[in-house]
């Protein structure tokens, strides 16, 4: 399912003091099987954007099609197009309720496929909880609030993925965790990617994530796409995203110093790439020179 948003404007609060223009006119396609990047400042209007896609926040301004659905018709299947869309929100640890694991992460199968049988809506939970690297036996029975925030967060998704989605969306989802816990919940996501889920879209603030993970990505800016393309794209216009106050990864702030040296390397901007890239050149150097 393609996703295509075309002049989306959204307005908190409208017609009052605290009106707030979230979005200001988002155009952008995300297509089928990518893995897409979502960056920006805070205020720039990613989350506002992302729960437009399954319809969270409902169209007011401008069209958004998703796959089949057209979201400004008011006779769309909202409730069927959440069950294709997955939202894991910020810190959805923070939303888990129920007295087990096995029953917060039943409640999303429960709302989506009222007709499906108790036995296979068992094996549904089991497979969703050791998807996100869960140990079922151990879990099923376990209240979700004495687990670690890592365990939480991976409960959490499971609870969304239970339906599995085609297009999964996740807003900040490795925001606190550790930079091991990061590593494991984006392998996680691309195990996931390219199975049953077809698209993973993260709104994200690192980006060394970015780069490392994303097939395409948008930077957003006050409301709108400011810029748009393959990482490789994005993070060779590093003057322009310094003058939106927005960070390159670790790999770009090296290859600007190399450039100011009159080495001017091309790369995708993953650490391998890079790395790869550089000692191609030393050794392309004799590998004594190491300036
Ligand atoms: P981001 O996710 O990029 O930080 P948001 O989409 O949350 O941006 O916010 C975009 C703009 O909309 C900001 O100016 C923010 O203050 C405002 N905003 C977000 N949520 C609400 C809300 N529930 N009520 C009023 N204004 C909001
Ligand atoms: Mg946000």
């Amino acid at each position: 399912m393609q996703i295509v948003a075309k002049g989306l404007t959204y307005t908190y609060n409208p017609k009052s003091p605290f009106a707030s223009n979230a979005l200001k006119g988002v155009d952008l396609t995300i297509g089928e099987g990518e893995f897409f990047g979502i960056i920006g400042h805070t205020g720039s209007g990613k989350s506002t954007f992302v729960q437009h896609l399954n319809a969270l926040i409902r169209l007011t301004g401008g069209s958004l099609r998703v796959g089949e659905y057209d979201l400004a018709d008011k006779k769309c299947n909202f409730i069927e197009l959440r069950s294709k869309v997955g939202m894991v929100f910020q810190y959805p640890e923070y939303q888990l309720f129920a007295e087990t694991v096995e029953k917060d992460v039943a409640f999303g199968l429960k709302n989506f496929r009222k007709d499906m049988d108790e036995e296979a809506r068992a094996a549904a939970v089991r497979e969703a909880i050791e998807t996100v690297g869960l140990r079922y036996a151990e879990m099923e029975g376990r209240s979700p609030f004495e687990l670690s925030g890592g365990q939480k967060r991976r409960v959490a998704i499971a609870g969304v993925i239970v339906t599995k989605p085609v297009i999964l969306i996740l807003d900040e989802p490795a925001a606190g965790l550790d930079p091991l816990g990061k590593q494991e919940l984006m392998e996680l996501l691309h195990r996931i990617h390219g199975g049953w889920c077809k698209t993973v879209v993260i709104v994200s603030h690192d980006m060394d994530e970015i780069a490392e993970n994303c097939t395409r990505a948008a930077v957003f800016s006050e409301g709108k796409v400011a810029m748009e393309g393959t990482p490789a794209e994005i993070f060779s216009r590093s003057g322009e995203l310094f003058a939106l106050g927005l960070d390159v990864p670790m790999t770009a702030r090296c290859a600007l110093r190399l450039k100011e040296r009159g080495i001017d390397i091309q790369t995708d901007y993953t650490c391998r790439d890079f790395t790869d890239k550089v000692l191609a050149l030393w050794k392309a150097k004799g590998g004594g020179d190491a300036q």
